[in-house]
């Protein structure tokens, strides 16, 4: 079953709010056609950030003391505040900061101080929230749409059209790929496994399948290209694959079986965890 805590989805409305508050940043701070810089923002609204290696115990911290925010950002090497990791990081920050729960939240002192990854993949909501901030604010929805309506093509690339926003918004592929989700342009699932088990899902709301053929253990489908990087670590690097509807869900309908999906994989090997993005074609 699908419908347990590896589903994340938080709701439309949550989503939609997030994504207006993040836009009113950008557009305010940022207009079009200047990329967005989150330390442009934290500058104006006076939020004072330090970038330093920290040994990457986190990616960003929103320190408060006293009532005085503080933004910390882990940088390595060459990284600055133009790398797309660091001001994805800070964007996320800067959710917190602005958020109205979150901040208020911060300023109890009951609540513990924390520390952020960019990793996508929070079982926690604020940070859910925080990411999809995040994307929202790097990726403001009207440019974005602008941006897809001029490639609008009936049977999209999917991983080619997130390339291409990875690219132009200096952003990694994987926070494209859950911005383009969250805009319910085309139906989207992306499914994350590691070490062979589901760990996450998230989809459109149009997504025609829901329930993945899992094995025992919530073990990956072995036809899908996920399964088959665990079973023999066959990788599709770079490349869309097709699969079949039966490959990866439960199906109550024989005619839905050959159905044609697209699979495009993205491979964290230090992990041993793949991120699926499927699309019908
Ligand atoms: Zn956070």
């Amino acid at each position: 079953m699908i419908f347990n805590k590896t589903n994340y989805n938080l709701s439309h409305k949550r989503t939609e709010a997030l994504s207006d508050m993040a836009a009113y940043y950008a557009d305010t701070y940022c207009p079009a056609p200047s990329p967005v810089y989150p330390h442009i923002i934290a500058e104006a609204l006076e939020l004072p950030y330090t970038l330093n290696d920290y040994g990457g115990s986190f990616d960003g911290y929103l320190e408060n003391k006293y009532g005085n925010f503080h933004a910390f950002l882990h940088v390595k090497g060459t990284d600055n505040l133009y790398s797309p990791r660091v001001r994805f990081s800070f964007a996320h920050e800067l959710g917190h900061f602005i958020i109205d729960e979150h901040r208020n939240a911060l300023l109890n002192p009951s609540t513990p101080a924390h520390g952020s990854s960019a990793s996508l993949d929070s079982h926690f909501e604020v940070e859910r929230e925080a990411d999809i901030f995040a994307a929202c604010l790097l990726m403001p929805e009207d440019r974005l749409r602008k941006d897809l309506l001029l490639k609008n093509t009936r049977k999209p690339c999917i991983a080619s059209l997130i390339t291409e926003i990875s690219l132009k918004y200096q952003i990694s592929f994987t926070a494209a790929m859950l911005r383009f989700l969250h805009l319910d342009y085309y139906p989207v699932m992306i499914v994350c496994s590691q070490h062979n088990k589901l760990k996450w899902l998230r989809y459109s709301e149009d997504f025609p399948f829901r329930s993945l053929h899992l094995g025992p253990g919530n073990q990956i489908p072995e036809l899908s290209c996920a399964g088959e990087y665990f079973a023999d670590g066959t990788k599709y690097q770079g490349k869309t694959e097709t699969v079949f509807a039966e490959d990866w869900f439960i199906l109550f309908n024989n005619s839905d079986r050959r159905r044609e999906l697209k699979e495009y994989c993205i491979y964290q090997e230090s992990l041993n965890q793949v991120m699926s993005l499927i699309w019908e074609s």
